[in-house]
């Protein structure tokens, strides 16, 4: 079974989402907790929450990726934009409790000049003022394209991130593959080692969702600018190659690439096509 789905806007709620999830053949979906360059978040619908909790519970539906909002950054060298930070993350993990079991994807991070150990310290910090043992949700680290000092770029940095975290079973890692082939892990010749790397030094149990985007740069850019399935540098063919991975096979795939809903319904219905049983 190929769990796929697109980033949703999540303006007219989680009902709205699941249902137009389902208009395009997705059985998971993607969606910000909040404005994703600022920081309002809207109202909990406690009525809205339980329709949707029904509606995926009566049909086949994968874990769901919330992502943070691309402001949050638990490294900056600035303390209001940490604190920001704090409580942007602490207010989205209390929301994450009403969607119980999901996911929770975030950037890790930029450095901005403090270096890449102060970087992982000062995430791996804030994470551990706010998960706790009782929560559902996993927090998922997202590889990075390295751009600037974004923190993540290389596994070696997630695996450094989570091993300071003190509830490493609420840990996981969400793998963009625009992002690592932007951040130089060549996928399109050797997506078999780049798994194993991953293994090697994050363990596979940690990756829970892959970002599935073509990337309109070659690998090493470190230019993170994701294009349609089939129409960047990765090709249709290491797309392919992705998704039919038996290694990766029945995490949730999300398409973050540049589309409408309905370039997203021909993507998913393409991928679907080509997917091997
Ligand atoms: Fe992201
Ligand atoms: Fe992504
Ligand atoms: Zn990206």
């Amino acid at each position: 079974m190929l769990h796929i789905g697109c980033h949703l806007s999540s303006v007219k709620g989680y009902t709205r989402m699941v249902q137009t999830a389902l208009s395009i053949g997705a059985d998971t979906f993607a969606f910000f907790t909040r404005n994703p360059r600022g920081g309002k978040a809207k109202e909990v619908d406690i009525e809205d929450i339980n329709k949707f909790l029904n509606i995926i519970d009566q049909i086949k539906f994968a874990k769901i990726v919330a992502h943070a909002p691309y402001t949050l950054n638990p490294c900056s060298g600035n303390k209001r934009v940490r604190e920001f930070a704090h409580m942007i993350f602490e207010d989205d993990m209390k929301r994450m409790e009403y969607i119980p079991g999901n996911y929770y994807n975030f950037h890790p991070g930029s450095h901005v000049g403090q270096g890449v150990d102060v970087g992982i310290e000062l995430i791996s910090e804030m994470l551990n003022s706010i998960i706790t043992p009782k929560q559902s949700a996993t927090v998922l680290l997202e590889t990075m394209a390295g751009k600037g000092s974004e923190i993540g770029g290389r596994f070696e940095e997630l695996k450094a991130i989570i091993d300071k975290v003190k509830c490493k079973e609420k840990m996981g890692v969400c793998l963009d593959t625009c992002h690592i082939s932007d951040a130089g892990y060549d996928i399109s010749n050797d997506l078999d080692g780049v798994i194993e790397e991953f293994d090697n030094i994050i363990g596979l149990d940690k990756l829970k969702a892959i970002h599935l985007n073509d990337s309109l740069n070659a690998p090493g850019s470190h230019k993170d600018r994701h294009a349609k399935i089939g129409e960047g540098m990765l090709g249709l063919d290491t797309i392919l190659n992705v998704i039919n991975s038996p290694k990766l096979r029945g995490l949730p795939f999300i398409l973050e690439t540049p589309n409408e809903l309905d370039g997203y319904a021909k993507e998913i219905a393409l991928l679907r096509s080509l997917y091997k049983n």
